[in-house]
Formats: C-alpha cells, sequence, structure tokens
C-alpha cells in the first residue's frame, strides 16, 4: 500500500440526539414534574435564560440528557490526549484484528513550530523555512522507515500485534467518541485555547483541531447551550 502523509483530521458527527430542548425539559422537571416536555418549545426567550442561568450557576445536570457520536480520524499521539477524557465512551479501530493503513502526519506549513515560555503557559512562534524543511524530511524519513519494518513483519508471516509494535504515534487511528453536552464543554474549555476563557487552557495544537471541528458541529444542534457557554467564558457546567 502507498504510504500517505495528511496534515489534517476528520471530525464527523455521526449521530446524536441533542438539543437545547433537552436541557429545558430536565431541567423543568423539578418544578413541573411530567407536564416539563409540553414546555420545551413554548417560549424561546424563557428557555435562552434558563439555560444562561443552569450554566451561569454550575447546575450542569441537565446538561447530560443528550448523546452526541462523533467519528475522528487523527493521529495516535492526539488520542491518547483525547482518550484522558473518561466521560467519553469510545471505540477504536484495532491494529491487532486489522492491517493498519500507512497515512501518517506531517506539521502543515502553518503549524507553528518553535516552543518558547514556561511549561504550562507555552507560546508557540513560526519556525524558519529551514525548521519546516527538516520537520518534514526527518518525519516522512521515518514513517517510510518505520512503515517498511512493519510491512516486511506482515509479509514474513508475523502477528499484526506484534508487527505493528514498530509504528510512531503519528500514524492515523480512527474511533467512535459519544458523550453527553456536559462532558463535552469540559473537553472544550480544555482543549481549546482562548484568551477570553475563565479559565484559559494551552492544549497541543493537534488535539485543538479536532476540537474545534466538534464545536462547529455541536453548536449548530444546540445553539442556545453553545451561546451560553460561550457567554459565561467557557466554564463547563
Ligand atoms: C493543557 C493540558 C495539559 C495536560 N498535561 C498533562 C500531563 O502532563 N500529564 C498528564 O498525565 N495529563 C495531562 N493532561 C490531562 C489532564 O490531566 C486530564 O486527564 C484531562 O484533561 C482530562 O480532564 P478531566 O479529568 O477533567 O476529564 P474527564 O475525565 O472527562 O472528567 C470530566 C470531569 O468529571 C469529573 N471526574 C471524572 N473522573 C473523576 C474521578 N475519578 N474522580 C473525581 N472526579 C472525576 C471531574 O470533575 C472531571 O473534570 C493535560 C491536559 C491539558 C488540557
Amino acid at each position: 500500500m502507498e504510504i500517505c502523509f495528511r496534515s489534517g483530521v476528520t471530525v464527523e458527527l455521526v449521530k446524536h440526539a441533542a438539543s437545547d430542548a433537552d436541557v429545558i425539559w430536565a431541567a423543568r422537571v423539578s418544578t413541573k414534574g411530567e407536564s416539563s416536555l409540553a414546555d420545551v418549545e413554548a417560549d424561546p426567550e424563557r428557555s435562552r435564560g434558563l439555560i444562561n442561568f443552569l450554566m451561569r450557576d454550575r447546575h450542569g445536570t441537565p446538561f447530560e440528557h443528550s448523546t452526541l457520536t462523533f467519528y475522528v480520524r487523527a493521529p495516535i499521539f492526539v488520542f491518547r490526549e483525547f482518550m484522558r477524557h473518561r466521560t467519553f465512551s469510545y471505540n477504536e479501530e484495532s491494529g491487532r484484528y486489522r492491517e493498519l493503513e500507512p497515512e501518517f502526519y506531517v506539521p502543515a506549513p502553518e503549524r507553528k513550530l518553535v516552543q518558547v515560555g514556561k511549561p504550562g503557559r507555552y507560546d508557540f512562534v513560526e519556525g524558519t523555512p529551514e525548521q519546516h524543511a527538516l520537520v518534514t524530511e526527518a518525519t516522512k524519513e521515518a514513517y517510510r522507515q518505520a512503515y517498511g519494518a512493519y510491512r516486511r513483519m506482515l509479509d514474513a508471516g508475523i502477528a499484526r500485534e506484534v508487527a505493528r509494535t514498530v509504528l510512531p504515534v503519528g500514524l492515523y487511528s480512527s474511533m467512535y467518541a459519544t458523550c453527553n453536552a456536559r462532558a463535552l464543554m469540559n473537553f472544550l474549555s480544555l482543549r481549546t485555547r482562548r484568551e477570553d476563557a475563565a479559565f484559559p487552557s494551552f492544549p497541543q495544537r493537534e488535539i485543538e483541531m479536532v476540537a474545534e471541528r466538534m464545536e462547529r458541529e455541536w453548536a449548530a444542534v444546540m445553539p442556545l447551550t453553545h451561546a451560553a457557554f460561550e457567554a459565561n467564558r467557557r466554564v463547563a457546567p
């Protein structure tokens, strides 16, 4: 199989049962009991106010009555960070049961390469053209060598689970990741960098690329919740 080099990530919202109405319905049961279901579409302005109140005062549980399933294809080093988020459910492709496709991550020209500042608050600045050329050449060379070794072992009849030990974390993998809106907001607050956030985070750019796409998909299905998250400076409830 031909080796393929990529700089991007794939994110698709493949399945969801998630809307602002789910939040309203869950919150109003505390005062209205079963009849809260009828209230959902009744008064959009009140709904906006209620969602904002829940977000501001960090009443998080009404945001849990939703599910969003994302398909993600990204390098393995992104998955290692992603899977630290324990409130998601995951299923990932297997390197034991299938031959892994030779698709490898090479940073794009706009990826900032040089790290300055102190741990926990790094800034990244552009690399020189020479530094970019070095990264591109060194990563591709390492990938070719690693994949060549993998291929040689498979061709000699070695088990996939043994042969894969030589593959690097720049290899792409794919997974389904399912969460509710509350878990997603916690993820987004940590994996996007916003200067105006109440608690600015400093994530690795590649997981931020995934987070930004997830946020776009989510904002389209829960616009009031997303607006309240932004208005409350991206503090997860
Ligand atoms: C910029 C950045 C740098 C990082 N650097 C490192 C690093 O150097 N080394 C490292 O090991 N990790 C690192 N991490 C990972 C980090 O420590 C967390 O594991 C990760 O961000 C997941 O956060 P979480 O626990 O809030 O998420 P989730 O696991 O999704 O949990 C969501 C929330 O549920 C609650 N919760 C979940 N499980 C428990 C539990 N067992 N007990 C109590 N409450 C729970 C908490 O309120 C938690 O915030 C880094 C993360 C970021 C964003």
